[in-house]
Formats: structure tokens, sequence, C-alpha cells
């Protein structure tokens, strides 16, 4: 039988009120490695008793091994995934060995767009549920849209929890939109990509057509059209930077385009994840382009990987 006839879609429950936690975010988020070697994130809700409510890997690009032994560093154990949500099917957002985890019982959700080519490449998992719009997994709402990134397309997602944390998650975008701004605005956290220095990818031994596709509009953006995004989308509290070219970037040039922002910045890397991250509430420009955004001043840092905001 099809895997479509064993998952009929069916539309979401009513997503329910936020209850808001104060000064106990119940919602945090973890990069446990970025770039092109492996993309993988844990959000991980509890209720109000502590008890794990919902984990979520966005992208499962690191080997299951791999994932298994950072999750249980984290007390998390493989079978308590409940989803992995992919942004598209690139070997570094999502690992063939997943489809040989026997314990793993996480639902797959992953855009209609790329259904046809996982199913021909024998990606999907046992249970399997493609997106087109905005879903639910438990007390949380994740709502993709799409951009341009090879022709296939990526997903980035405004992601909101009952407990009031809110995370944008946006990744090999190619370029922005202003639809992303608008889908983005405001978000408590946002995680978005700053691939690489313009001067450095330029300067690099790479061949033209691989410059070409990382700077040509559907490849990557470099680290200026990150902070310019971040500027715009204005988010609540923090930000997290995602899949830093190792060849073409550093923490440092990173970190210089969000010098003396007002929000708090986490830089992921390949080799160590991030601490967790509490995931903010939106600001009141939720789900709209912020009108007058903040400026974001620049103030260079090359040391560590998490940059308190000033005030
Ligand atoms: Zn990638």
């Amino acid at each position: 039988m099809a895997w479509r006839d064993l998952n009929p879609p069916a539309p979401p429950p009513p997503f329910p009120e936020p209850v808001h936690s104060g000064d106990d975010p119940r919602a945090h988020f973890c990069v446990l490695a970025s770039g092109s070697s492996g993309n993988c994130s844990v959000l991980r809700v509890v209720a109000e008793s502590g008890r794990p409510e919902r984990t979520i890997l966005l992208d499962a690009g690191l080997s299951p091994t791999r994932t298994r032994r950072l999750l249980a560093d984290r007390g998390i154990g493989l079978p308590e995934i409940d989803d992995i949500v992919l942004t598209h099917l690139d070997a570094d957002h999502f690992h063939l060995g997943w489809r040989r985890v026997r314990d793993c019982r996480a639902t797959l959700r992953l855009h209609r767009q790329h259904l046809g080519k996982a199913e021909r490449r024998g990606l999907l998992l046992r249970r399997n549920e493609p997106f087109t719009g905005a879903f639910e997994s438990g007390p949380v709402r994740i709502d993709p849209i799409m951009m341009s990134h090879d022709h296939l397309g990526v997903a980035a997602f405004r992601i909101e929890t009952a407990c009031g944390g809110s995370l944008g998650f946006a990744t090999d975008l190619g370029r922005t939109t202003d639809a992303m701004i608008d889908h983005l605005a405001g978000v408590g956290t946002l995680a978005i990509e700053s691939n690489y220095c313009p001067v450095m990818q330029a300067d690099s031994d790479r061949p033209a057509f691989l410059k070409n596709r990382i700077m040509g509009g559907a490849g990557h953006l470099s680290n200026e059209e990150c902070a310019e995004a971040v500027r715009t989308i204005a988010p609540a509290a923090s930000v997290v930077l995602l899949h830093l070219s190792r060849q073409c970037n550093t923490p440092g040039l990173a970190a210089r385009a969000h010098t003396d922002a007002p929000y708090e910045l986490t830089i992921s890397t390949q080799t160590e994840p991030t601490p967790w991250v509490p995931l903010a509430e939106a600001s009141p420009v939720s789900g709209r382009r912020a009108a007058a955004p903040p400026v974001v001043r620049v103030r260079p840092n090359t040391q560590g990987m998490l940059f308190p905001a000033r005030g």
C-alpha cells in the first residue's frame, strides 16, 4: 500500500491559546551542528510539570549515530523524537542513514514539492506527512514558506509554541524576499544562515560554477545579506547564525555584521553544539513587517560562540 493511503491528510487541530511562561521559558532550541557537513537542530518543549512534551528535529543531516550521541549528551533518547521537519533534501540536511534506524518513531515532515524526490531516493521513513501549509505537532505550530534554493526550493519556517516561544528558522535561502521577511517578522528567536564572506568566496579556489551557485540567488546568504534580513525581521530577543562556510567564512566575520545588535547572538558550528537557546515570545510586530526596525550596530567579536546583547 502506498504510504499516502496510510497517512491521509487530516486538518490540524486548533492551536491552543498561548500560556505565557514569564521567566521560565518552556521551549528551547539547540543547534547540534550546522554547515555543509551536516545540519541538525533540536526544538524541545516541556510541560509545566517539566515533563518533555514535544521533541522536534529541524533537519537531520547528521548520521543517526552522531545524532543519538549528541541527543544523549542532552538527556534525550532517540525514540523521544516526535517529528523530523526538513527544509529540503540535500544530503547535509537529511542523512541517508535515517532510513535504517529501527527505534526512530518520528514522523518525517517534508514539503510536498520534495516528496517525489524523496520517494525516488528511498528516503521516506515509516511515517511521513507532507506539508504545503501550516501544520501542528503537539503544542507546536509550524508555518512554512518556500524559498528558492537549487531547483526544488527550500522551506523556511515560522514556529510558534503554545507556551509562547516563537522561532524563525531559515537556511539555504538563496535570497531573501519581502514575503519571507513578512512571514518571520518579529519572531522571538531567529535562526538564519550566514553562509559566506563575499571576499573570501571570491578569493577561494572554488570553481566558478560553484561560486555562481552559492552567490547567484539560489544558493546561500552572505554575512551582509543575513544581517540585513535580521534587521528587517527584527527578532524580539535572540539570533542564531546557521550554516557558516568553513572555507569562506569565520565566526568573527559573521559576528561583525551584528556588532552591538540589540539581541543575543549565538553562532553555530559544524563541530560543537550551541547551548540551549530559550525561545522568546514574538514581538508585537509579529506576523507583519516591522515599520521601523531597530538599527543593527556593528561590533567585532571573534572570541567564543555566544555573544550576549549589550544594553
Ligand atoms: Zn545546506
